[in-house]
């Protein structure tokens, strides 16, 4: 996730966050509640829906052990007197599955999730990633990374394993364009591409509530990136197709409930700031490449101004490379791999 200095006129009708164990009231029968998270970016949040005499909870969080000590504290506290009888994970990440399999075990939920992410989250706990480190930092090497930064990469897949515990052995699929009955209203089901394949989101026209996941966020924008089993995907292109199709269909007065950070209204500004943030990196990448042909990892330092450590080194690359591959898509770059082995970008227009 990445910090967008932009100054922001969104709206914050909640501006203090649950403390741990305890809820805030949305709305009637909406509930909004965090997770701490080990990482930079500190916490994850959760929402429950009254669904009749249950719950319908959005998002499980880690499957570390604070975390479902967490999860005891809310099934008796917040949550209490009415069973969790669904739970949507939005997408296959550590901070959004990682309790699902402890949560729908605990609780006898059912598990909600888009197909694509569901077997991708079920591919990453087997491990089943692992044959292709050869192959994968080849791939890192031949862009211009260096061997510390992809070892920060390759080593994501125990990361992987130690953080989502298991899932349940089966779940229901949802799509886009299904109509979900929680409470009593409609909810839509939406996906978008981008952070990851199909990240999901649900639409609640009358009470005018997005439950957006990562896909917009206020102050923070998702990590875009390109990874090695897929070298050419261009998830910039499908971020930004998702963005106009929110901005298409949800109007701008609504409430957003994003994975992260605080709810806010004022979607359309957020939505153009989003879309600015990746226009200025794509244009910084022009500008590195006036110079002469770069590697990715040449580019790295020009757009990040920090030092990295190596792990995130990862995510800086995956992101550079994601707007590369939508400049070369664009005609505005090409690349070729030189004598030493190494694939550099050059300027069309140069
Ligand atoms: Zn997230």
């Amino acid at each position: 996730m990445n910090t967008i200095a932009t100054p922001t006129l969104l709206d914050y009708p909640f501006p203090e966050p649950p403390a741990p164990g305890a809820a805030v009231t949305l709305a009637p029968g909406l509930l909004w509640m965090r997770l701490a998270l080990p990482l930079a970016l500190d916490h994850v949040n959760i929402y429950a829906i009254e669904d009749g005499d249950g719950w319908f909870i959005w998002d499980a969080g880690m499957g570390d052990s604070p975390s479902l000590e967490a999860w005891e504290t809310l099934l008796n506290g917040p949550l209490a007197g009415r069973p969790v009888t669904r739970l949507l994970v939005t997408h296959h990440h550590p901070d959004h599955v990682g309790a699902a399999g402890w949560l729908c075990g605990r609780t006898g939920a059912e598990l909600l999730m888009v197909k694509s992410e569901f077997l991708l989250s079920r591919v990453r706990i087997g491990g089943l990633f692992k044959d292709t480190d050869t192959a994968d930092r080849q791939f890192y090497r031949e862009r211009g990374l260096y061997d510390e930064a992809a070892d920060g990469i390759l080593g994501r897949g125990p990361i992987y394993i130690d953080t989502v515990g298991t899932l349940p052995a089966a779940y229901r699929s949802i799509k886009a364009g299904d109509v979900l009955t929680i409470g009593g209203r409609d909810w839509h089901v939406r996906t978008g591409g981008g952070h990851s394949d199909e990240m999901a989101m649900l639409w609640q026209p009358d009470q005018r509530v997005f439950l957006a996941a990562d896909q917009v966020m206020e102050k923070i924008t998702p990590n875009i990136g390109v990874w090695p089993h897929e070298p050419d995907a261009r998830p910039l292109d499908d971020f930004l197709t998702s963005l106009a199709a929110i901005r298409d269909e949800i109007p701008d007065d609504t409430l957003i409930l994003p994975g992260h950070k605080l709810p806010f209204r004022g979607l359309h500004q957020r939505i153009a700031e989003l879309e600015a943030h990746h226009a200025k990196i794509c244009a910084k990448i022009m500008k590195a490449c006036d110079a002469g042909p770069a590697s990715i990892g040449d580019l790295i330092p020009k757009l990040f101004n920090r030092e990295l450590p190596p792990h995130h080194a990862g995510l800086a690359f995956a992101e550079t490379l994601a707007h590369v591959n939508s400049l070369i898509e664009q005609g505005d770059l090409i690349h070729d791999t030189e004598a030493d082995g190494m694939m550099r970008l050059h300027r069309t227009d140069a």
